[in-house]
């Protein structure tokens, strides 16, 4: 569904992909692992256009993207939830589920809704609240049904635990294993190597914007390479 081939990225005159081809197919989940810096986050925006690949290709369902300006990506069924959860804090919880359908007509946007509230009825219950005045993990969940309001057939996930409590992490972990359910190809960048391996179908473990290992999420837990470097021994 996802195919990025030797993808290179800069910062002006500092590269900070070398070269990452990664495949992500369709109703998989694939968790990208890797310490701070390591570009994880690089890897996920060059995919949504900015910044722009500086060489390689990037293929959305066999169409190729790497050339697509963002606008045209998020147009093509996949939706990012961006790191930090970035909610419209003055806005209600609804408010903010309309602003994922923006560019959907209103039939949709209320089936979707629905659809968002089946899967969190969390948001339901708070549907006229600010999402600022929601705890970390509301506002995640928030996030993602955001994401879901146009529909995606690919979600992207950027460190969706980052800052959470271990049991709404928990909460979130389960949710994502929800969206495969639903059929929807997961991929999913976390810092939190556990439990991304753990729920993956295949992961790929990014070091100085380089792929070092790929592999099944069951081998790479079970590497003692990923075990020393990322899951505390
Ligand atoms: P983290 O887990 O801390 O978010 P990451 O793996 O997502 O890290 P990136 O944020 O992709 O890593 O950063 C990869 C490299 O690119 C780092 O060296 C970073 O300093 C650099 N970098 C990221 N964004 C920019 C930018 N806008 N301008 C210049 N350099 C950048």
């Amino acid at each position: 569904m996802l195919v990025l081939e030797d993808v290179h990225t800069h910062y002006g005159k500092i590269e900070a992909l070398h070269g990452v081809s990664v495949e992500v197919k369709k109703g998989e989940i694939v968790s990208l692992i890797g310490a701070n810096g390591a570009g994880k986050t690089t890897l996920l925006m060059t995919v949504c256009g900015n910044p722009r690949a500086s060489s390689g290709r990037i293929f959305l369902e066999g169409r190729e993207i790497t050339n697509e300006s963002t606008a045209q990506i998020m147009r093509s069924g996949i939706a990012i939830v961006p790191e930090g959860r970035r909610v419209f804090s003055g806005l209600t919880v609804e408010e903010n589920l309309h602003m994922g359908g923006f560019f959907n007509t209103k039939a949709e946007i209320r089936k979707s809704q629905e659809h968002v509230y089946e899967l969190f009825p969390r948001l339901k219950e708070r549907e006229h609240q600010r999402a600022g005045t929601m705890s970390g993990g509301e506002q995640q969940m928030l996030a993602i049904g955001r994401a879901l309001m146009s529909r995606p057939e690919m979600i992207i996930l950027d460190e969706p635990s980052l800052g959470l409590a271990p049991l709404i992490i928990k909460q979130i972990f389960e949710i994502i294993g929800q969206l495969r359910e639903e059929g929807i190809t997961v991929f999913l960048v976390e810092q939190n190597a556990h439990q991304a391996l753990n729920l993956a179908d295949r992961g790929y473990v990014l070091e100085t914007g380089k792929i070092r290992l790929h592999d099944t999420g069951k081998n790479l837990l079970n590497n003692p390479d990923v075990q020393n470097a990322y899951l505390g021994g």
